[in-house]
C-alpha cells in the first residue's frame, strides 16, 4: 500500500456499533466489564483508549513498525524513552538536538544519575568514541534543529547493534513521509506530533514507534506507569492531520526548495542550511536516506541586530516558536527554542546570534518569497 493511502486509512475502521466512518472520540476514563476479568481489551484510559489506539496503529503503519505509542507531547514521549535507562547509565545524543531534549537530559534526568554526552553525530567516528562501558542508548536527530545536520542512520543502527545499544531517532523534521529510520535498523523512532504529523498548530502530542517486542512491552509499561498519555481529543486531532500528511509534505518540500534557492542568492544572507542545496555538507547522504528534504531551513544574517530587524519586518511569516504547521513560521533559535543552552554551548552547536529558522508553510511560494524579500531589504 502506498504512503498516501496508508495515511488516509491505516488503523481506521468504521465503528462496529454505529457504522460511524470517522473514528469516535472516546471520552471515557473507564470501561464496563461483564464479569471479573472479562472486558473488550480496555479497562482504564491511561492504559489504553480506543481513539488513541487508532492513532497508535496509524503511526506504526506509517513508520513501517509493529507498535505505536502516543504521549501528551514530544517531550513526554522522549521522557518515556529515557525511562528505559536506569541510574548510572550513559546515553550519547546528537549535539544539535531540539533544545528541550538538551534541557530534560541536562537539568532533569542528570538529577537521577543518568549521564549524557552531546556529540557531533554527523561524524560516526566521534559517535563511536563517545560510547563507553556504561553507554546504553544513542539518541540522534536528523535533520537536526536548527542547523539541519544529517546523521547516517544506517551507520548508527549498525554501531548500536554491534555494541548492544538502544538506537533512537527523533524523526520530527523529516516525518515518515520523507524518512523511515526503522527501515535502517533503528530500534525506536519518535516524533513531536505537534509539528508536521498534526500539521495545523493546534495541538501537542508525541509518538513513538518500535519493532522489538521486549522494548515495546517495557515502554508500554512505562507509558501506563508514568502516565504522560495523549488525550482522546488530541489523538483524534492528530489522526485528522495525518490523513493529509502526504499532500502537505509534498508542498512543504516543494516550497522549501524554492525558498532555499532564493535565500541562497540573496546577498544579505551569509549562509543557508538546507539539505536540499548541493552546498549542504551532507547533501548526498540526505539524498540517500530521505525521499525529499522537508520544509525546514535556517540561515545566518551575521548578527543579532540583523536577525532582529528581519523578524520585525516580516508580515506573512509569523514570528513564533514551533514548526510544521500549514502556515509559514519564522523564529530566532538563540533566544527562542535554544535559550536553554549557554552562549558557549550555542556557539559549539552553531546556533549563532544571526541565525534565523524558517518553517516553510504551504502558502503560495511567491507570497512567502515576496515577504522575505521585503523584510531582507530592510536589514
Ligand atoms: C518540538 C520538538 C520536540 C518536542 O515536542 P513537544 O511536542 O513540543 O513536546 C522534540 N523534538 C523536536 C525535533 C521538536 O521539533
Amino acid at each position: 500500500m502506498g504512503f498516501s493511502t496508508k495515511a488516509v486509512h491505516s488503523g481506521i475502521e468504521a465503528d462496529p456499533s454505529t457504522g460511524s466512518l470517522m473514528t469516535p472520540i472516546h471520552l471515557t476514563s473507564t470501561y464496563l466489564q461483564s464479569e471479573i476479568g472479562k472486558h473488550k481489551g480496555y479497562v482504564y484510559s491511561r492504559v489504553a483508549n480506543p481513539t488513541r489506539t487508532v492513532l497508535e496503529k496509524s503511526i506504526a503503519s506509517l513508520e513501517n513498525g509493529k507498535e505505536g505509542l502516543a504521549f501528551a507531547s514530544g517531550m513526554a514521549a522522549e521522557t518515556a524513552v529515557f525511562h528505559l535507562l536506569k541510574a548510572g547509565d550513559h546515553a550519547v545524543i546528537s549535539r544539535n538536538v531540539y533544545g528541550g531534549t538538551f534541557r530534560v537530559a541536562k537539568f532533569v534526568l542528570e538529577n537521577f544519575s543518568l549521564h549524557f554526552d552531546f556529540v557531533d553525530s554527523t561524524d560516526i567516528g566521534v559517535l563511536k568514541d563517545a560510547v563507553r562501558a556504561e553507554t546504553r542508548m544513542v539518541f540522534v536527530e536528523s535533520p537536526t534543529n536548527p542547523t539541519m545536520e544529517i546523521t547516517d542512520l544506517r551507520a548508527v543502527a549498525k554501531l548500536c547493534k554491534a555494541r548492544k545499544l538502544i538506537s533512537v531517532v527523533d524523526n520530527t523534521f523529516a516525518t515518515p513521509y520523507l524518512q523511515n529510520p526503522l527501515d535502517f535498523g533503528i530500534d525506536i523512532v519518535l516524533h513531536s506530533a505537534t509539528k508536521y504529523l498534526n500539521g495545523h498548530s493546534d495541538m501537542l502530542g508525541g509518538l513513538v514507534v518500535l519493532n522489538d517486542p521486549k522494548l515495546t512491552e517495557r515502554l508500554r509499561f512505562i507509558q501506563k506507569s508514568v502516565g504522560g498519555i495523549l488525550s482522546p481529543f488530541e489523538a483524534w486531532m492528530c489522526l485528522r492531520g495525518i490523513k493529509t500528511l502526504a499532500v502537505r509534505m509534498a508542498r512543504h518540500d516543494a516550497n522549501a526548495i524554492e525558498v532555499a534557492a532564493f535565500l541562497n542568492t540573496n546577498r544579505k544572507v551569509k549562509k543557508v542550511n538546507y539539505p536540499g542545496l548541493a552546498s549542504h555538507p551532507q547533501h548526498y547522504l540526505a539524498q540517500k536516506q530521505m525521499r525529499g528534504f522537508g520544509g525546514m531551513i535556517s540561515f545566518d544574517l551575521g548578527s543579532f541586530e540583523k536577525a532582529k530587524k528581519l523578524l520585525k519586518s516580516v508580515r506573512l511569516c509569523a514570528l513564533a516558536e514551533s514548526l510544521g504547521g500549514v502556515e509559514t513560521l519564522i523564529s530566532h533559535p538563540a533566544t527562542m527554542t535554544h535559550a536553554a543552552l549557554s552562549p558557549e554551548e550555542r556557539q559549539r552547536v552553531g546556533v549563532t546570534d544571526g541565525l534565523v529558522r524558517i518553517s516553510v508553510g504551504i502558502e503560495d511560494v511567491e507570497d512567502i518569497i515576496e515577504d522575505l524579500k521585503q523584510a531582507l531589504a530592510k536589514v
